[in-house]
């Protein structure tokens, strides 16, 4: 039989009746006739308060144990999802990663799938079995203890299992109904797109649009995963949600498909930098040892041998990248006059694959803001992005007059 894999959400899950009002809808999965993997979160806020719990005990906890931890919130509703299935007379059965086994490598709390031998939920569902309810974001390491796959992991498991079991696709129920061309509580405009292409979605979700974790996009795309979000509070349709899909499977788009945003954003300059060879490794090096995120780079010319170096990174890594790089300059690796934080700057991005074809897209994008009277002060660019910084205080208004200029409310 065809498999499914359907995940759930804290919201989705968030208590006893809302999950009888998924489990209804795994019900009719199975009535098509899909064997169906269910994935679960944990209830929402549980995974927070078990997170409080580890740090008020131990601040600089045993990694091994917070996993043990805050597995559980999985684990609790993967039982109550497949009693509530067999209440209504559908076989299934709960599994904990580790009785899969989901295995990972030993990084506790940010842990790395190895792989999923399908074997064990297979047999079951030679079996009879119609529902595996797979407790999400845990797994098993080489040295047997339980590990987590870091915050939002779930999303990544049902990919994992959809690629594992070759799935027909893997629908993902949340609390929004769809992915969305921009932030619809910024621009009343926004438009939920009936399809997305990987790499797009790969670029929405790690510029800030938290609708999947990052990692399950780079796995649906590796493995062409069929990927659909949907909301679990409105009444299923072929049309709900918006899918996830490979470029090909999409037939006409707009240039643009996305304006995405990121708030608290920093500039950070060195000024006047010694510019010789090795400057940027001399600089760089320090900040990604002090796990620091670098985003943009720009480099000026250089005038007399010294040049400014601008970057940026988010707004609470600030303390972190000014501590190193005034580290690496007190032991002489690097030679900077000054270095000076901007923290009052926000990232706002077009996202499209037709960039590739279509040219005039940046051009399109610094009129739109020049209009609005918005300086432009950081500028990158990639095949299918462009990203600038500006000043945090018309963040809203450029992401609407982008919005607007790419007539991104009409489709295609
Ligand atoms: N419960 C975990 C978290 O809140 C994993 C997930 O829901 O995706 O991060
Ligand atoms: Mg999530």
């Amino acid at each position: 039989m065809p498999v499914l894999v359907m995940k759930f959400g804290g919201t989705s899950v968030a208590n006893i009746d809302r999950i009888r009002r998924v489990a209804k809808r795994v019900g009719v999965e199975v009535a098509k006739g899909y064997d169906v993997i269910v994935i679960v979160s944990a209830m929402s806020g549980k995974t927070n308060e078990l997170v409080g719990w580890v740090r008020d005990i131990s601040p600089l906890y045993d990694a091994r144990e917070y996993d043990a931890v805050v597995s559980s919130g999985e684990n609790v509703t993967a039982g109550l999802m497949a009693l509530t299935l067999q209440e209504m007379d559908i076989p299934a059965r709960s599994w904990q990663g580790w009785q899969v086994p989901l295995r990972t490598n030993s990084s506790h709390s940010a842990a790395r799938i190895d792989e999923i031998p399908p074997d064990n939920i297979t047999a079951k569902f030679g079996e009879g079995m119609r529902v595996a309810v797979v407790a999400g974001f845990q797994g098993i390491s080489p040295e047997g203890r339980i590990t987590t796959l870091g915050r939002g992991g779930s999303d990544t498991t049902a990919v994992a299992f959809a690629a594992a079991f070759g799935a027909e696709r893997c629908d993902i129920y949340t609390d929004v109904d769809g992915v969305y061309t921009t932030d619809p509580r910024i621009s009343a405009k926004a438009r939920k797109l009936d399809r997305i292409a990987f790499e797009e979605m790969l670029e929405l979700a790690s510029l800030g649009a938290k609708v999947l974790q990052t990692r399950s996009v780079e796995l649906a795309m590796r493995y062409n995963v069929k990927l659909r979000v949907l909301s679990s509070f409105e009444e299923p349709s072929d049309e709900a949600g918006t899918l996830v899909c490979s470029e090909e499977e999409i037939m006409e788009s707009n240039v643009v498909n996305g304006i995405a945003y990121s708030r608290d954003e920093a500039k950070m300059t060195l000024i006047s930098v010694a510019d010789r060879p090795g400057i940027a490794a001399a600089i760089f090096g320090p900040l990604s040892e002090a796990g620091v995120n670098v985003d943009m780079i720009v480099q000026n010319i250089s005038e007399d041998g010294r040049t400014d170096m601008t970057f940026s990174c988010p707004t609470e890594q600030v303390a972190r990248a000014e501590k190193a790089l005034t580290a690496a300059r007190e032991v002489g690796e690097v030679n900077f006059r000054d270095l000076v934080a901007d923290t009052e700057v926000a990232k706002v991005s077009a996202v499209g694959i037709g960039m590739r074809s279509q040219s005039g897209v940046a051009a399109r994008m610094f009129k739109t803001l020049s209009d609005e009277g918005v300086n432009i002060k950081v500028i990158a660019t990639s095949e299918i992005k462009i990203s600038v910084l500006i000043d945090r205080k018309y963040m809203e208004l450029a992401v609407q007059a982008l919005h607007d200029a790419f007539e991104l409310d009409k489709s295609a």
